[in-house]
């Protein structure tokens, strides 16, 4: 059988965690933490980075800094995993669904304008299998209306806009580190401030309302109870176990890239025309962490599906339109998100993990190939 997805381990990880064990900080903030964050602020230029204990704690702590009141608005694909919603639904938000674009799951800005309101506070946006959205006409959508932009970067670890990191053009980012995305640490998340208002009052969220983290810097003298918070920073052993994976993100990231090339360049043309294959915009890098197909039906991805799995090959689909789930169908004020949900039936996920071989690639790719429904 070849798995959907196998979690990468370097090898390094059970060295650092018992590192760990021989220090003196098990808890947060601890040198391993430091290394991490030092890593993403130098590497991408990212002004502020804090460790979290999932990519979904990240972006709860975006919709704390966002300072939501109850009947706000935040804009956010339906296309997406529940924790974007979650996350403002959580500071008593109102969250609108903008469909996605027709070429690939990410949002549009044509689709999320007539959705601004006087209401609306906050645009968050979610760069599909790490392909970067349109952020120039994002970001003048949000300056034009007085907007925060939080970016949903958990599929989008070293992935560009322009040469611009995803996570480091909108006012918030959030990644996360959950074992099925390219570097991971079992659980885990990182939020990341780019506008410097925001950087003081995170730390603070970040240490249970405390600002901990400055008398720790030696710039006050005791510390105290300041603001809202929860404990969002996770334990120098999730810390150590990343940044294991960190110190192999470039091997990782190639690894998977010629994956991904492998697929495309196997399956592009070669296969019944009816199924279509991922194309790049011109303004946006491939981190490779997803290689989708998109059927031309439900019916035909059931079909496909489940004849790749008598072949041995497992695939999942994605995610579950958000505006029909059943949490949130009454909610949603009725309007036809038709991109998402054609989504939500046809797209279908390849095997993509480090250990793969070239080997197991070319089994996946000719099955497909031999595919006719
Ligand atoms: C994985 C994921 C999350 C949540 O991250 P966790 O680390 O699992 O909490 C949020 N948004 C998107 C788009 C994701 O893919």
């Amino acid at each position: 059988m070849i798995p959907f997805n196998k979690p990468y381990c370097s090898g390094r990880e059970l060295k650092y965690m018992e590192e760990v064990c021989h220090s003196t900080t098990m808890s947060g903030n601890g040198q391993f933490t430091k290394k991490c964050h030092k890593f993403f602020e130098e590497k991408y230029g990212f002004k502020k980075c804090l460790l979290a204990t999932s990519g979904t704690d990240a972006l709860e702590m975006c919709a704390m800094l966002c300072e939501l009141k109850p009947g706000d608005e935040v804009i956010i694909p339906s296309y997406t995993f529940v924790s974007t919603a979650l996350a403002f639904l959580r500071e008593g938000a109102k969250v609108v669904f903008a469909d996605s674009g027709a070429e690939n799951p990410n949002v549009r800005s044509e689709n999320i304008e007539p959705l601004i309101t006087d209401k609306t506070k906050v645009i968050a946006v979610v760069h599909y299998a790490g392909v970067a959205c349109d952020m120039d006409a994002i970001m003048s959508l949000a300056e034009k209306h007085n907007l925060l932009v939080v970016e949903d970067a958990a599929h989008s670890v070293d992935s560009f806009y322009k040469g611009k990191p995803l996570g480091g053009i909108g006012h918030l980012g959030a990644f996360s580190f959950h074992e099925t995305k390219n570097i991971s640490s079992g659980e885990g998340g990182m939020l990341v401030v780019n506008d410097e208002r925001f950087i003081r009052r995170s730390e603070i969220i970040w240490e249970k309302g405390t600002n901990r983290a400055e008398f720790y810097r030696g710039m006050v003298n005791k510390y105290g109870w300041c603001d809202m918070g929860s404990s969002f920073l996770p334990s120098e052993f999730n810390a150590a176990y990343l940044w294991a994976q960190l110190e192999q993100l470039d091997d990782i990231q190639n690894k998977r890239k010629h994956i991904w090339n492998m697929y495309y360049e196997g399956l592009k043309g070669k296969i019944d025309s009816e199924i279509t294959i991922p194309e790049l915009p011109e303004y946006a890098t491939n981190n490779a962490h997803m290689f989708y197909l998109l059927c031309p039906s439900l019916d035909y991805r059931t079909k496909l599906m489940g004849y790749l799995k008598e072949k041995g090959i497992q695939t999942t689909f994605h995610y579950l339109p958000l505006h029909s789930s059943a949490y949130y169908q009454d909610k949603h004020d009725g309007r036809e998100l038709s991109n998402c949900d054609r989504y939500g039936d046809t797209l279908v996920r390849l095997p993509l993990f480090y250990e793969l071989t070239d080997d197991e690639i070319n089994i996946v790719i000719n099955a497909i190939k031999q595919f006719r429904i």
